[in-house]
């Protein structure tokens, strides 16, 4: 590629709207430009970029045996009406109505098309297990997008689904995306730890996260010091509580059920003194009134609830007025204060893995899943309930570090297939719901995670892996014929060795070029100039470590990898 007729409208300036690196640095590098809050376009720099990333997870998921295919982004209300998530999923799920006035969404994720598809053509256990996966854009209307693509509204995603006859089966197709994710981060250069997260109420399911350690991040990575012990915030804190208070996990039919309706009956199922829970609040959430119970374990006061719930406390109130005005509480919380999600017309409050109220049958307590449904408020309340920051599995001791979610798995089980009546005839004849997982990449996530962790006050220094460019020729002045034509030669065995190079032929100053070489991340600078040429040499400058070495004209290519 020739820079001068490339586009890389880079920026001198900060924008002063970005507060992380990877959205300063994009924005400078001329990687994107934003269209509205949260939606990007991405500028041929960009492109590049997050095309390196989608080549390494192709490579890895075919790798596993995953089948690509394509879905489309705009998905009918029917088949969410099916599974029963149309009515809970919440704002995050952009609806659209045709001509016909037919509702639509845009696709948040694309657990309902493929399970319309996979139960369309697969109807024998012969032809399982089976992975599919995409690459495709999503379009969640976050509440707070920031951070450019790091949290954008509008983001690519790679998501596959496995689909199996039995749960030794499925647990095998899980394994096996835990190691291809592993790959995928690896090979991307990135820095990353895999930690439990919580899989939410639905019973006998798990899933994991791959963190990319980074200050920047927005959750909470707790480890142990002493043995392999990792999990996110909220899973820290269910494991704990629920060795806390000794109490099993729910399956997920019980908790569709209220287990309790008043104070004294929540205290006995979470096994914990009455007087323990002292203070109860009316809440508004989207105007609709919620009751929710805060166990006392840690100061509570109004502000805090505000903030959590993300809500307006009507006032502070006693249980029998909340139960009026609720017809009954919806759900309890605490110890630790969670944001209440609200899918549709309704409301959840669980606390940690105990679900133990809800208004209506298999809505909004299925498929729960801490930190994706719930915000836990901070590190201070994860220490508040684990005195000591002791581990759970060998008393060690625990570290904090922030991370960004830059993948996920996830055993679903039969929560799709059930609902949606997808099946296969087994062995026997008899007809069984596919066992299922899902498991997300967040693309463009993990080009913006790869700066945080890659760059320095000049600009980005690209792993090698994700680099739009892996070499720049820079020739120093384009006026000189010897200069020019040595670059030329260069730029041409570089492109012949398939080592993508880019030839800054641009008439400007060396310290504008070496400017944006830098700010670009390109790996290696090969720099033509004429007193180096004059002893058949030219510069080779490592863009990580910094290092300029003199090198033979025909051993410079050698130097790129
Ligand atoms: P988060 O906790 O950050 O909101 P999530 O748990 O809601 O993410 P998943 O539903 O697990 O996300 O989606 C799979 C992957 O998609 C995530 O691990 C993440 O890498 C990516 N992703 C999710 N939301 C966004 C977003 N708003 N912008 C960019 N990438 C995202
Ligand atoms: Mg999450
Ligand atoms: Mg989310
Ligand atoms: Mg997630």
């Amino acid at each position: 590629m020739r820079y001068s007729r490339f586009f890389i409208p880079t920026l001198r300036e900060v924008p002063a709207e970005a507060e992380v690196v990877s959205h300063k640095l994009m924005l400078r590098a001329g990687m994107i430009k934003k269209l509205a809050s949260g939606i990007y376009s991405y500028l041929p720099l960009g492109l590049m970029v997050i095309r390196k990333v989608e080549d390494v997870v192709r490579r890895c998921m075919n790798e596993a045996g995953a089948i690509e295919l394509l879905m489309p982004s705009v998905q009918p209300a029917e088949l969410w009406k099916e599974s029963g998530r149309w009515n809970y999923y919440g704002k995050e799920l952009l609806r659209i109505k045709d001509r016909h006035d037919r509702d639509f969404c845009y696709g948040p994720t694309h657990e309902e098309v493929i399970t319309d598809i996979v139960r369309s053509y697969i109807s024998s256990y012969k032809n399982l297990p089976i992975n599919l996966y995409q690459i495709q854009n999503k379009f969640r209307d976050e509440v707070r997008p920031r951070f450019g693509l790091m949290r954008g509204r509008e983001f690519s995603m790679k998501d596959a689904y496995s689909f199996d006859m039995d749960d030794a089966g499925a647990n095998l197709s899980y394994e096996k995306m835990y190691k291809a994710y592993c790959a995928v981060f690896e090979a991307c250069g990135l820095k990353y730890k895999v930690v439990e997260a919580d899989s939410g109420a639905i019973g006998g399911s798990f899933s994991h996260e791959f963190m990319v350690l980074a200050e920047t991040g927005e959750d909470f990575v707790i480890s142990c010091d002493s043995c392999d012990y990792s999990a996110n915030l909220e899973k820290a804190i269910c494991v704990n509580d629920h060795k806390k208070s000794g109490e099993e996990l729910l399956p997920s039919e019980d908790v569709a059920t209220p287990k309790a309706k008043t104070v004294e009956e929540v205290a006995a199922f979470l096994g914990m003194p009455a007087e323990k829970i002292v203070k109860t609040m009316i809440v508004r959430v989207d105007e609709k009134l919620v009751g929710i119970m805060v166990r006392g374990d840690h100061e509570m006061n109004e502000a805090k609830v505000k903030n959590y719930f993300n809500a307006s406390v009507v006032e502070l109130a006693s249980h029998a007025e909340i139960e009026e005005a609720t017809g009954g509480p919806l759900g309890y919380s605490g110890p630790v204060g969670i944001k209440v999600p609200v899918y549709g017309d309704y409301a959840v409050a669980a606390m940690a893995n105990y679900c133990v109220g809800a208004n209506l049958r298999e809505t909004h307590t299925i498929n729960i899943n801490h930190g994706r449904d719930f915000e836990f408020a901070d590190v201070d309340d994860f220490r508040n309930a684990n005195p000591g920051d002791t581990c759970c599995k060998c008393g060690g001791k625990y570290v904090i570090t922030k991370g960004i979610e830059v993948g996920h798995i996830f055993k679903l089980g039969t929560k799709y297939s059930a609902s949606m009546n997808a099946t296969y005839l087994d062995k026997e004849g008899k007809r069984q719901p596919f066992i299922m997982g899902c498991y997300g990449i967040g693309v463009t996530r993990v080009a913006a995670s790869a700066i945080e962790q890659n760059h320095d006050e000049k600009g980005i220094v690209w792993p090698v892996q994700l680099a739009p460019f892996k070499a720049v020729v820079t020739p120093l002045s384009v006026k000189e014929e010897d200069v020019v034509k040595n670059a030329e030669a260069i730029y041409n065995i570089l492109n012949n060795m398939g080592l993508e190079p880019l030839l800054d032929d641009r008439d400007e100053r060396a310290g504008v070029k070496f400017n944006d070489a830098e700010l670009i991340g390109i790996p290696v600078r090969i720099t033509v100039g004429k007193k180096t040429l004059e002893r058949g040499c030219v510069e080779v400058t490592v863009r990580k470590t910094g290092v300029t070495e003199e090198v033979p004209v025909a051993e410079c290519a050698h130097r790129v990898k």
